[in-house]
C-alpha cells in the first residue's frame, strides 16, 4: 500500500531531541528533513561575523542587510542529511557554537528575520513529504500539517544531551553554562511577540526524558500509521 505523503511538524524546547527524531523519521519515510533552527543560527552567525553584534544586537542594520543573506541546504552524500550553507559557505559546525547559541534567540525575535525564513521554509514544504523541526512549525510555518509533535524533557536531561553533543568536538563549555543557555533561550523563545514557542491544540505532546530514541521513533511511527 502506498502511503500518502504528509507534513510532520516538530516543535518543542531546546535540546529535546527534535532533530534526532526528525532525522530518523525522514530516513525511515524517505522524506526531506529541514532543521529550521539551523537557518536562524546561520543568520546569527552572519550578524556576529559582520560586526552587527558587539555588546548589543544592531537590529536595524541586520534588517537592512537581510537581502544579502543567502541560506541553503545542500545534501551531504555521506550522511544523506542536508547541511546549511551561508552565502555559499558550509557553516554546519560553526552555527552550533555557544557564541551563536547565546545570540540566536534575540535574532529570532526580529519579525523581518522570521518573515524571510518562514517563506523559504514554506516553499521547501510545498510538495509535502517533509519533516521540519523548530519552534513555530506547527503554529506558523505549516498550520495544516497532518502531524504536529511537541517535545519536552527534564532540564537536566536536556542539558546533559546538549553538553555531550558539544563535547564530541573540542568546545570549552561547562554543563552549567549549557543548561543556563537552554533555559534562557526557552524563556525568550516562549515569550517573544512574534511566533512564540507554543503548544498548538492539535499537538501530540511527548516527554522523552525517559524514552530511548527507538521508543520515541516507534511511538511516532504508530501515530503516522494511524493517519494513513
Ligand atoms: O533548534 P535550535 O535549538 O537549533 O534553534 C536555535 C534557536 O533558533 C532557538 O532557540 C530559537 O530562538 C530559534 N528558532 C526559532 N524558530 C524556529 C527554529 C528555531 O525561533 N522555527
Amino acid at each position: 500500500m502506498t502511503m500518502k505523503k504528509i507534513t510532520i511538524a516538530i516543535d518543542g524546547y531546546s535540546s529535546t531531541g527534535k532533530s534526532t527524531l526528525a532525522k530518523a523519521l525522514a530516513k525511515k519515510m524517505g522524506y526531506l528533513y529541514v532543521d529550521s533552527g539551523a537557518m536562524y543560527r546561520a543568520v546569527t552567525l552572519y550578524a556576529l561575523d559582520n560586526g552587527l553584534i558587539a555588546s548589543e544586537l544592531n537590529q536595524n542594520q541586520l534588517i537592512s542587510l537581510l537581502p544579502q543573506i543567502q541560506i541553503e541546504f545542500k545534501m551531504n552524500p555521506e550522511t544523506g542529511i542536508g547541511e546549511v550553507f551561508l552565502n555559499g559557505k558550509n557553516v554546519e559546525q560553526e552555527i552550533r557554537s555557544m557564541r551563536v547559541s547565546e545570540w540566536v534567540s534575540p535574532v529570532s525575535a526580529i519579525s523581518e528575520v522570521r518573515t524571510k525564513l518562514v517563506s523559504q521554509q514554506q516553499s521547501m514544504g510545498l510538495k509535502k513529504g517533509v519533516v521540519m523541526d523548530g519552534r513555530d512549525i506547527g503554529s506558523v510555518v505549516f498550520p495544516n500539517a497532518e502531524l504536529k509533535l511537541f517535545l519536552t524533557a527534564d532540564d537536566d536531561v536536556r542539558a546533559k544531551r546538549r553538553f555531550d553533543e558539544l563535547m564530541q568536538k573540542p568546545h570549552n563549555v561547562s554543563l552549567e553554562s549549557v543548561k543556563a543557555n537552554l533555559i534562557a533561550r526557552d524563556q525568550q523563545d516562549s515569550s517573544r511577540e512574534d511566533s512564540p514557542l507554543i503548544q498548538t491544540q492539535e499537538s501530540v505532546v511527548i516527554d522523552n526524558s525517559k524514552l530511548t530514541i527507538q521508543d520515541q521513533l516507534d511511538l511516532v511511527l504508530n501515530l503516522i500509521a494511524g493517519i494513513n
